[in-house]
């Protein structure tokens, strides 16, 4: 039987884990320190965890990054504002250690994988993942593939209508300042109101404003993509209060004009949780790793034929 590593690496702590699935898996985190002292620690923990030896591993990343095989920044974190892993080849920095292929996708994707195989997005070919933490970002399920296009979705960064008098905050997105990401993220609603977003009252006035940006997000998702289903994870999204308010707004963003089910009466399986927690992006990690050993073995079959 095959053996799979799964990596997720965050800006602030990489989670590791191998095994199979949700039932077995043994993970491990690690802070986010200097690249080759971090691959070092996570590499060692991987090979010690599989034993006999590992198949393949796989990467769910901060980035942004490169996915583009034909590019020569392949599987680099590209302009990343952590100065130290700007440009760091992670991919081949991880394949190069422990000798085998390599999957590598965004973190957001790789949650949506996860959530795909074993949560809240089986049997749906298209959802979407978006995780509302340190920062926004969104994976796109489409026919049951993720979405990637020119260099992968950066949906915490779309423009979201402003008002500034009843919002005199600018936004704190070092590139757009008021952008999604910028209004709505934890470190956005913690400079807003000063006071971290989990000391917030579940009855204070900064959830409604909350779920009034992400509603703005989602809508815009809704009508570009027209997901089966929204998974909302992260960090911001543990305040229980915000599920509810995020539904209603929604629906009254779009305000009937999307016909469906899914955006009325069954609005509350449409909006949901994760249902792997926070597991959802190093389970992703794990598909990514088994897709990136399945790649390897054809590419060494057609060699074989061609060498017949
Ligand atoms: P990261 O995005 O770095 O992976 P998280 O998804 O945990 O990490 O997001 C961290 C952000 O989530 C912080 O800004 C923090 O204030 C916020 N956060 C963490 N827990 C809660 C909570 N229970 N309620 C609301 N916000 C929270
Ligand atoms: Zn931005």
């Amino acid at each position: 039987m095959s053996v799979f590593g799964a990596i997720e690496a965050g800006g602030t702590k990489f989670v590791c884990g191998v095994g199979t699935g949700p039932d077995d898996l043994v993970t491990a985190s690690f802070p986010t320190s200097a690249p080759d002292v971090t691959v070092e620690a996570i590499g060692r923990f991987l090979e010690r965890q599989a034993g006999a030896g590992l198949d393949a591993v796989g990467i769910g990343s901060f980035g942004p990054v490169d996915l583009d095989p034909a590019s020569a920044t392949f599987g680099y974190i590209t302009s990343t504002p952590k100065l130290e892993w700007q440009h760091f080849n992670l991919a081949g920095a991880v394949g190069r250690m422990l000798g085998v292929p390599v999957g590598f996708d965004t973190d957001v994707n790789a949650a949506a994988l996860g959530e795909a195989r074993w949560g809240a997005g089986r049997e749906i070919r298209d959802f979407l993942y978006l995780t509302v933490g340190t920062g926004i970002g969104g994976g796109a399920m489409a026919h049951g593939e993720l979405l990637h296009g020119l260099v992968h979705p950066e949906m915490g960064h779309i423009p979201i209508p402003h008002d500034r008098a009843a919002d005199p905050y600018r936004g704190g997105c070092p590139y757009h300042g008021d952008c999604l990401e910028g209004l709505a993220s934890g470190p956005a609603m913690e400079a807003r109101w000063g006071i971290p977003a989990q000391e917030l009252p579940a009855d204070h006035p900064g959830w409604a404003l909350e779920a009034h940006y992400l509603a703005l997000g989602l809508a815009t998702w809704v009508c570009t993509l027209s997901p089966r289903r929204i998974i909302l994870g992260g960090g911001v999204m543990q305040q229980p209060a915000l599920f509810p308010l995020v539904r209603r707004e929604l629906a009254h963003t779009l305000n009937g004009y999307i016909r469906a089910a899914e955006l009325s009466e069954n609005i509350d399986l449409y909006v949901v949780p994760p249902q792997l927690g926070n597991r959802s992006g190093v389970l992703g990690a794990l598909v990514l790793a088994e897709q990136a050993h399945r790649n390897s073995r054809a590419r060494i079959a057609a060699n074989a034929v061609v060498e017949e």
